[in-house]
């Protein structure tokens, strides 16, 4: 068993890669975090050093420069990653998504233009969906893309949240093509929109957290864009290529929960037997041995949910539900496990010398990207019942 496949590498490959992920975040992650993330700078070096790791084509296809990693070991990576900063992590995963779209969903000459310039970082971005307006209920986007006539789409709208738009080139940007269409989905298209005239960051959004990574409100002032980046070729798909990414969109938060509740276990192990009180460690003390039982078994059942939903995936089976599970249940325990090393640090853990207030202020994004929590409870409970008829 000793060297048997990872779904398409074997064993000892995956981990080398893991070995190298380790390292760079050893030397190059950890030791700056802490002073960018509390000024809030924008990870430069790192994101060199990704590049030149191929981190940016981590997912995309050897057959266009990518590493072709399976999403199996991908979420590995991405739990490691996390778990040192999340942020950095968010650099890769919108990116990756971008890709993935043109992966699955774009023309030959999409795919040989744009993959081999993603997967070196060339290129890089992320998708823009949200607005103002709409974030759930993404039928509800005002993004226009009018046809002017052979010449192309004029673009005009506004988008919120955008990750990796003010550092990124480019997006995977969603539109109406046809505002009045009757199910609304099938007047929506998505293209790849790289920076240009007509194409502004109107502010960079301040965050509570996930610092460092760039999110900010686009403008999209009679933006032109040609037709053949319209992704597929095709008008109306929009809305399916954006949905048939979720589910590795799902599974990248997943991995991000772990790492999070699996690194405020590391610490709260350590600082339990570090700090006494009453005569002895921390961790002697019932109270303290509960919560870290409970956070142990939040990240043991957040890591098999994880790697369930990612092997599903990789095989290709469905794996609606169980990315939709796996994203709930690990980014629960992420946030619950970030407040429980609050309490086990007691006052050290409010103080920014230790690295659990930050974690506990990364935390929440989890629950609200990529589908809320409360929207992936009716997932789950949608496809229950359609996989279950009586
Ligand atoms: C830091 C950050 C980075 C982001 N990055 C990106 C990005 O790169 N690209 C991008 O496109 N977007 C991005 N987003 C946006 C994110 O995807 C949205 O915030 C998310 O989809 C929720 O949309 P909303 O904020 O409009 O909330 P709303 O849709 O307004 O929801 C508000 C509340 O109502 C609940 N709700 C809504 N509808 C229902 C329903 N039918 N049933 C039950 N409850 C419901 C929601 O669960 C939530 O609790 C980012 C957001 C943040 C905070």
């Amino acid at each position: 068993m000793a060297n048997a496949p990872v779904l398409g590498i074997d064993q000892e490959q995956e981990q080398m890669i893991l070995d190298g992920v380790d390292s760079f975040i050893e030397r190059d992650v950890k030791p700056y975090v802490s002073e960018l993330e509390d000024q809030d700078i924008y990870p430069e070096d790192i994101v060199e050093k990704m590049k030149e790791m191929g981190l940016f084509g981590a997912t995309i296809s050897t057959d266009y420069g990518g590493l072709g990693l399976p999403v199996t070991t991908y979420a590995k990576i991405i739990e490691k990653i996390s778990g040192a900063w999340m942020s950095v992590s968010g650099i890769i995963n919108s990116h990756l998504i971008m890709a993935a779209a043109v992966e699955r969903h774009g023309t030959t000459e999409q795919k040989q233009s744009y993959l081999p310039r993603f997967a070196t970082g060339e290129l890089r971005g992320g998708v823009a969906l949200t607005e103002p307006d709409a974030g759930t209920d993404l039928q509800a986007i005002r993004t226009v893309a009018e046809r002017e006539g052979n010449q192309g789409y004029r673009v005009n709208g506004n988008k919120m949240w955008i990750t990796n738009s003010i550092e990124g080139n480019c997006v995977a940007l969603l539109a109406k093509t046809d505002p009045k269409a009757e199910p609304r989905h099938k007047g929506m298209s998505l293209f790849i929109a790289e920076k240009g005239p007509g194409f502004e960051v109107s502010r960079k959004l301040k965050k509570l957290g996930y610092k460092g990574i760039d999110t900010a409100e686009l403008v999209f002032n009679d933006y032109h864009i040609e037709a053949d980046k319209l992704i597929g070729g095709e008008e109306g798909l929009g809305l399916k290529q954006v949905l048939s990414g979720l589910e590795l969109g799902r599974i990248n938060v997943a991995a991000r929960g772990v790492g999070i509740a699996q690194a405020t276990l590391d610490e709260s192990v350590k600082y339990s037997q570090m700090r006494k009180t009453f005569g002895k460690p921390i961790c002697k003390h019932q109270a303290i041995q509960l919560k870290l039982a409970d956070m142990a078994t939040r990240v043991e059942a957040a890591r098999l949910l994880t790697e369930r939903a990612a092997e599903a995936y990789q095989k290709g089976e469905r794996a609606d539900m169980e990315a939709a599970i796996a994203k709930l249940f690990a980014t629960e325990a992420a946030m619950e496990n970030a407040l429980d090393a609050m309490r086990v640090h007691g006052g050290y853990g409010y103080s920014k010398e230790f690295p659990i207030e930050r974690m506990f202020r990364d935390a929440p994004l989890l629950l609200i990207g990529e589908g809320t929590n409360e929207i992936l409870r009716t997932v789950i409970s949608r496809q229950l019942i359609e996989r279950n008829p009586i």
